[in-house]
This record gives C-alpha cells, structure tokens and sequence, in this order.
C-alpha cells in the first residue's frame, strides 16, 4: 500500500483517486471545493486542507487539475505541496497543458530534487469511472517502472510516449485532431440533414467508410506512411468531391468552415504538383510546408 496525494478532485481526479482507494492505497486527497473534498472522504479516502498538507504524508503526489496556472498554484503557490514535499518523491502530473508548461514545471521540480512524470489522459470520465483510461506517458524510464503499477488502477491502456513531457505533447496532439474532428462531424452531419438524409443513413454509411473509421486505420497505413503514394484515390479526385459538397453546402446554408480550409489544402497541394498522387500525399504537403516554415 503506497501513500498517496491527490489534488484536484474534479469530473477526473474525484472517481479516479476512488479508484486508487479500491486498489488499497491510502490516498489523501484535496480540492479548493470543498463538495469535491467531501465525496473523495465519502469516497474512502483521507483528506486534506491543503496541497502542503498533501504533500506531507505523500510518496507519491498526482495532479489533475484545469489548467497549468492551478498546476502552478498547488505545487509553487502558497500552500503548494512543493515546500512538504521529500526529495526524491514523485508528481504524475496527469492535467492537460501546453507541455511548455509541463517542461518548465519539471525542471523546476527536479531543482529541488523532486521527480515528474507526465501522464494525461485519452478517453473521458466515464472510462475514468471504470478505470479503464488510455494515459500517455511522459518520463524517465526508471519513475515510470516505479508508479506504473498505480497506473494500472487507472488506465486499461498505458502508453510510454518517448521521454519526459512527450505524454503532454501527445496529449495536445490527440486534442487537436479529436476536437478539429468534432467540428468537421458537426458540419457534416448538419449538410446531411439540410439536403434530406437520415441520420440512421448517414452514421451506416459513414462508419462504413474512411469518413467515419478514421484515415489512421484506413488510408494512411496502407499508403503514404509505407511510402506509396500512387493514387488509390487521386488528390485531384477528392478536390472535385469535396468542391460539390461545398456548393451543396452553399445552396443550403449549411455552414462549412472546416471543409473550405480543407479545400485550401488540397488545392495548395495540387499546386505543387501533387494532383495525380494519393490523397494521402496531403500528408507530404503538409509536412513540406511545415519544413519550409522552419527554415
Ligand atoms: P474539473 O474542473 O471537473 O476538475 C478540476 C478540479 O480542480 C476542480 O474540482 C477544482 O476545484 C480543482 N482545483 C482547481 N484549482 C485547484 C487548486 N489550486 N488546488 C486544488 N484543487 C484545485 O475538471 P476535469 O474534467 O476533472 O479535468 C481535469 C483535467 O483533465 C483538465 O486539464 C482536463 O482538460 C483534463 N481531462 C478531462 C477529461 C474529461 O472528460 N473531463 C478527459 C481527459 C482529460
């Protein structure tokens, strides 16, 4: 039984320390709310009335709190668990953050000799709820051997994403695509059902396709990221497709925002000449442009 800290008992942290208290631990948890505080007590848990206090009687500290400046606040703030903490204990710091921030709190906590893994989470709290999330890993090999066995109690799914800050960066990155991919959801069933599909119709067919099984398990495995970008479907091809269903669009005010600035996309890759290649030598325009920008 490991002695633990939780700050930030939220939507997240509040059925997930549950989860390390049916694992057996002993977990002294703390939230600025005090309703959260008192669920987490209901919860079987002990509690505490600060971070600091937290930190006192923790060998291992986790963090899931909104955003970087409350990271900030419990650990350096006042009242931080920073000031209690021993040296050489370990934050699992599993909040979502811009992992600038997550390398510079880092640094800042190895200079006083205390450990940090990076550690947030893919799914949402009902697979919290069951412990069953997918976490991203970010850390020296050594610290994370040493707290993935109370991963475990959280995550059916843990992945080592490649040194310290890199389960941050990924996690930033899942973001991007899953939140963008909402949107272009949105949008298209928002046309479907301006120009008369059912949405029954609509989810058969899309989850049947690339559309909705996702270009990662479809396309790009078995084109441009095995390095052939002969057309399976040509660029010039999916400008044409993409064209009509914007003027579908148009015509029935649905709005497009994501499809048009797809639409600058394949045709700055048309441009390049990429025309007759696979559409999923987007991925080689793309990654061009972000080369030149670089320079
Ligand atoms: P939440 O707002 O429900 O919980 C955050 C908790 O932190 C609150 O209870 C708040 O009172 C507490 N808090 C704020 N500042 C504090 C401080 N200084 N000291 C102690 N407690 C403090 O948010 P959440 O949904 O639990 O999300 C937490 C993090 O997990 C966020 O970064 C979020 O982006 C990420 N996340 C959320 C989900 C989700 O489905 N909700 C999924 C994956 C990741």
């Amino acid at each position: 039984m490991a002695q633990i800290g939780f700050i930030g008992l939220g939507t997240m942290g509040g059925p997930m320390a549950a989860n390390l208290v049916r694992g057996g631990h002993s977990v002294t948890g703390f939230d600025v709310n005090e309703k959260a505080v008192a669920k987490h007590s209901e919860n079987g848990g002990k509690v505490a009335s600060s971070s600091a206090e937290v930190a006192k009687s923790a060998e291992l500290i986790f963090t899931m709190l909104p955003n970087s400046e409350h990271v900030e606040a419990a650990l350096f703030g006042v009242d931080g668990a920073v000031g209690t903490l021993p040296n050489g204990s370990i934050i699992v710091e599993m909040s979502t953050i811009n992992p600038l921030k997550t390398d510079a709190i880092r640094k800042k906590l190895l200079d006083k000799k205390i450990l940090m893994i990076d550690a947030p989470i893919g799914r949402t709290s009902v697979e919290a709820a069951q412990g069953k999330s997918l976490i991203m890993v970010g850390g020296e090999p050594a610290d994370i051997s040493k707290v993935m066995p109370v991963l475990k109690l959280l995550g059916d799914t843990i992945i080592d994403c490649g040194g310290p800050g890199n389960g941050s960066r990924m996690k930033i990155v899942n973001n991007y695509m899953t939140t963008s991919l909402n949107v272009l959801t949105a949008e298209v069933l928002t046309l479907a059902e301006s120009i008369g599909l059912g949405e029954s119709t609509c989810l058969e067919v899309l989850n049947g396709t690339p559309a909705g099984r996702g270009h990662l398990s479809t396309t790009y495995p078995v084109k441009v990221l095995k390095g052939d970008i002969s057309p399976a479907f040509m660029i010039d091809l999916a400008l044409k497709d993409l064209g009509i269903g914007l003027d579908l669009a148009k015509n029935v005010g649905a709005p497009s925002d994501i499809g048009e600035s797809a639409r600058e996309s394949y045709l700055q890759a048309r441009n390049e000449g990429r025309g007759h290649q696979d559409w999923t030598a987007l991925l080689l325009s793309l990654k061009d442009r972000a080369n030149k920008n670089r320079i």
